[in-house]
């Protein structure tokens, strides 16, 4: 029933409606049209044969006439008669036998055939499809994954057991789609996950575990999934899972790292074998206000700064750019020179305090990062957190200017603005600014659009989830060929190309021409400089690591396209 109904539906909306419409001012037309042959027909009766008939009967005479029957019943016996049924028979069989039901047929049902024919989901990929990546779950950050997918080539199918989201996605968007339940085993045989480079689980907890499981009782094909609730890791884990995400866990740690100010320990982005890449915040270190030479950060510590982050733009420093107390330097180098780094900046200060909006997921994974650093901090948020019972949050609206003054925003060092909703967070990050113009504001953007204006609302840093969700997952897939940093920029390594052996690290002139620049370099002995000096010589078989953004990784790419890319383990 249900079916007709949505089927009759399918009449009443968009182009359908406009041409139902147009047949309705057709049959008006034909109506006047009998009307008018059933009023002639009455008057050339009476004038030309004295004859006197109804006007039902007219208009039955007009009917039998037009569609062709004639009866034969009632006629005419004379000359104008004749040419009357004539002229009557021929208007029948042009507007009412030929374009009438051609109008039918093409106003409405080849559109209705052809909207049926087109909507037949997708059940099941070819047989011979190998290396494809299975997403199931589509949300901001798996869309932005399979656009980035679709930038590079590479092959993937979207899993959707909701019928109109599957015909809209296929349709509209001119994604690949299979229809079906994401744990039914057939389902996942016809999408051919055991020649599949990858599967991709973003769905709730619970599904995604099934989705593992299923999987694992028909192959080894890796699969990715990405949990809510932080303590669901390891039953993922358990399912099959070869790799978990926690999101909110790593966004609420890439937002605590950005809001600490003094003396935060630097934070380590990621490690290449002996390699690590850390950031910190000038803020409280020694070195604020002066520039990257007068810091002797290299010389005391061996450490190189590859870049500065303030106000979500990097720029790669020279040595005479300023170490702005509001930036976060982007260093490089290994563990035991990042130690002496610390030592150098001394301890943890007390001062800092951190207010962070919103105790959600990813707020409460925030707090429980500063708790272990410790940095004090102080939640508040309108509801409670159902899963949360270890916080206890100021209750209340974080918009309201009140409830922010007594809680003491005043004191605070810092912000994480962590609400759900984007508006929210830009108008909770203009009203920080607005009361404490020195604090430093790391707001959180749900979508990737709302970044700009966190920016221009005066946040210092912005972590928009799909990005983040989204470069994790690309990673796992190029088996890490690029690191991420934050919005668009990447470490990458390459071999050194022909064109550059024998020169030094400044007359390769690459930071000139392509704006990166190379941060460490790895010898084929397996010796690694992680601070080499510009006057150091590419060699051949030498591996370097650059950082640039994903342009000027492709901007490298297509100068030195002979340059072996390799992944960071060699
Ligand atoms: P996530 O889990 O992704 O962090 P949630 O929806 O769980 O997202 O968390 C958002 C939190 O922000 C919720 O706890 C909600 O109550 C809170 N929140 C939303 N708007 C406000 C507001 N105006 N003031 C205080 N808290 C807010
Ligand atoms: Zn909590």
């Amino acid at each position: 029933m249900k079916g007709i109904a949505s089927q009759l539906a399918f009449f009443v909306r968009g182009r359908a409606r406009q041409n139902l419409k147009v047949l309705l001012i057709y049959f008006a037309f034909l109506l006047v049209m009998m009307l008018t042959y059933a009023t002639v027909f009455r008057y050339l009766m009476w004038h030309t044969e004295g004859r006197e008939f109804s006007f039902i009967a007219g208009i039955y005479w007009t009917i039998t006439v037009m569609s062709t029957l004639g009866f034969g019943d009632v006629t005419f016996h004379n000359d104008i008669g004749y040419a009357f049924s004539g002229i009557v028979t021929i208007s029948g069989v042009v507007f009412l036998l030929i374009i009438l039901p051609f109008s039918v047929v093409t106003l409405f049902l080849a559109p209705w055939i052809e909207q049926r024919l087109r909507y037949t989901p997708t059940l099941e990929l070819p047989a011979n499809t190998h290396g494809h990546i299975v997403v199931f779950g589509l949300d901001s950050i798996t869309r932005l994954f399979v656009r980035k997918l679709q930038g590079r080539n590479m092959n993937f199918v979207i899993v959707t057991q909701d019928y109109d989201r599957a015909l809209k996605l296929e349709e509209q968007e001119g994604l690949k789609v299979v229809y079906g339940s994401p744990t039914d085993a057939g389902v996942m045989r016809h999408l051919r996950v055991e020649s599949a480079q990858y599967v991709v689980a973003n769905l709730s907890d619970p599904e995604n575990a099934n989705i593992c499981l299923t999987l694992r009782s028909l192959c080894d094909t890796p699969v990715v999934a990405l949990v809510g609730d932080p303590e669901h890791q390891v039953l993922l884990q358990q399912a099959g899972a070869n790799h978990v995400i926690a999101m909110p866990h790593i966004l609420g740690r890439f937002l605590a790292t950005r809001a600490t100010t003094k003396g935060a320990m630097a934070h380590v982005l990621d490690t290449f074998g002996a390699l690590q890449i850390a950031e910190i915040p000038v803020n409280g270190t020694p070195f604020a206000g002066m520039t990257l030479a007068q810091s002797q950060i290299r010389q005391k510590t061996g450490l190189s700064v590859i870049g500065l982050w303030k106000r979500g733009q990097l720029t790669i420093p020279t040595r005479d750019t300023i170490l702005d107390d509001e930036s976060l330097a982007l260093l490089t180098g290994s563990s035991d020179q990042l130690k002496s780094l610390e030592k150098l900046i001394g301890d943890p200060d007390e001062d800092d305090l951190i207010f962070i909006l919103g105790h959600g997921h990813i707020g409460c994974a925030a707090a429980r990062f500063l708790e272990r650093k410790p940095v004090p901090f102080v939640l508040i948020d309108r509801s409670e957190n159902s899963v949360c019972t270890r916080h206890q949050p100021i209750l209340g609206d974080a918009t309201s200017r009140q409830i922010l003054m007594d809680a003491g925003i005043e004191r605070a060092t810092g912000v994480i603005v962590t609400t759900n909703d984007d508006s929210t967070n830009v108008f909770l990050t203009l009203a920080s600014r607005h009361m404490h113009p020195d604090i430093r504001i790391v707001a959180r953007a749900n979508s990737d659009e709302n970044v700009d204006q966190l920016y221009a609302a005066g946040a210092d840093f912005v972590v928009a989830n799909a990005s983040v969700g989204t470069s994790i997952l690309m990673n796992l897939i190029d088996r890490k060929a690029s690191v991420f940093l934050s919005e668009g920029m990447n470490v990458f390594k390459r071999g050194v190309p022909v064109a550059l052996v024998g020169k030094d690290i400044v007359s390769s002139e690459l930071r000139d021409t392509l704006g990166c620049s190379i941060v460490a370099l790895k010898y084929p002995d397996g010796h690694m400089d992680t601070s080499p000096e510009p006057t150091a010589v590419l060699e051949p078989g030498v591996s370097m690591l650059l950082i640039g953004s994903a342009e000027q990784e492709k901007a490298f790419d297509s100068r030195y396209p002979h340059s072996p890319k390799k992944k960071f383990a060699e």
